[in-house]
């Protein structure tokens, strides 16, 4: 950290400010001008609390903090990109990966079709809701245990890896039993404690951003889950609020590079919920292609306008297939550019 004083501190003031640098486990290495002080905190210590004790002095002008408040996600703490294994494929590597699959588990057919029709296009995991989070509690709240059965079932029929939410930290250990990749949804995002149980899952997480958080909020609540002994975090952008109105959500486009540059960790972007619209999700979907997306998460469902939640925004079978096809030159260009960066590595 670095810590500047105020103009024409004394002496006194700056060796207050050093010692309680000292304290908290520091080395300190000052810069001593005419007129202004700036010293300088570098090791290991407990530094939002050093920080907030420096700060409240007042001789001290500003205090910033150098390093990143994350270590395990940090791209500092791991050179390439995280490749995570889920039933066969790889999730951070060299495929473009696509989650599709409905909103809600509705039933045995809707689920059963939708997986069919998603693999048979491409995709390489099946999503859908047994838990659903919804605004208001008069709608439906999902299938629960026998909607996992269900999601169960269509994996064995189709092959497709599951991805499916998790609400509490007392289902952890119930959705694990089920899913490939357990979901945190946008409203769960910062529910600590489910974070710290997911650490302990023993199952790949999918984190989706919060409707209103900061990227640095998305990486330290993935932080939590790496911290506490579960590496295999995906991220995934779904759109945030802000004042717009003609989208559900905007979608935070830039996002997806920026954290390519924080973090090692596979991201993924979720065109669906991003915009709310059916009619913008391939042109969203390609977005996350072009600005280097890890995949994709898309709603799919078989008839989207008796959907129990999000038909909006669902494409329909033939809808996805056709998206799918049209994003194969732009996945062409993803892969291409893919091995230069590796390659680029490899020679680093
Ligand atoms: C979902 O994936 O259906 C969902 C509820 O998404 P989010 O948490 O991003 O709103
Ligand atoms: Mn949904």
């Amino acid at each position: 950290m670095i810590i500047s004083m105020k103009l024409h501190s004394t002496r006194e003031e700056i060796d207050q400010v050093t010692s309680i640098v000292q304290h908290f486990g520091y080395k300190v290495h000052s810069i001593e001008g005419e007129e202004r002080v700036v010293i300088g905190g570098v090791g290991v210590g407990d530094v939002t609390h050093c920080m907030e004790s420096v700060e409240a002095l007042p001789q001290v002008e500003k205090v910033v903090r150098i390093t990143a408040p994350y270590k395990f996600v940090s791209k500092e703490f791991r050179a390439g990109k995280t490749r995570i294994k889920v039933n066969g494929t790889e999730i951070g590597g060299g495929e473009f990966i696509v989650m599709a699959g409905p909103c809600s588990v509705e039933s045995e057919e809707q689920i059963m079709r939708a997986a069919e029709a998603v693999a048979k296009a491409g995709a390489k995991l099946l999503r859908g809701g047994a838990f659903k989070p919804r605004t208001s509690p008069y709608d439906f709240q999902g299938m629960e245990e026998e909607g996992l059965k269900l999601l169960q079932k269509a994996k064995k029929a189709t092959g497709l890896a599951i991805v499916t939410e998790v609400m509490g930290d007392n289902q952890v250990e119930l959705v694990a039993q089920y899913a490939d990749v357990l979901q945190v949804g946008a409203r769960n995002m910062q529910n600590f404690m489910l974070l710290k149980a997911l650490g302990k899952c023993g199952k790949p997480v999918l984190l989706k951003r919060g409707l209103s958080s900061s990227i640095k909020e998305l990486l330290m609540s993935a932080e939590y889950i790496t911290a506490h002994g579960n590496p295999d975090v995906i991220l995934c952008e779904r759109g945030i609020r802000t004042f717009e109105t003609a989208t559900r959500n905007t979608c935070d486009i830039s996002a997806i590079p920026v954290l390519n540059e924080l973090t090692h960790l596979p991201v993924i972007l979720d065109p669906s919920h991003a915009t709310g619209k059916r009619s913008l999700v391939p042109a969203v979907a390609r977005a996350g292609v072009a600005v280097g997306a890890d995949g994709l998460i898309v709603e799919v469902h078989p008839a989207p306008e008796r959907a129990v939640s999000d038909g909006a925004q669902s494409l329909d079978l033939m809808q996805f297939a056709r998206m799918m096809e049209d994003l194969q030159p732009y996945i062409a260009l993803w892969k291409a550019a893919r091995q230069k960066e590796a390659l680029a590595a490899a020679a680093r």
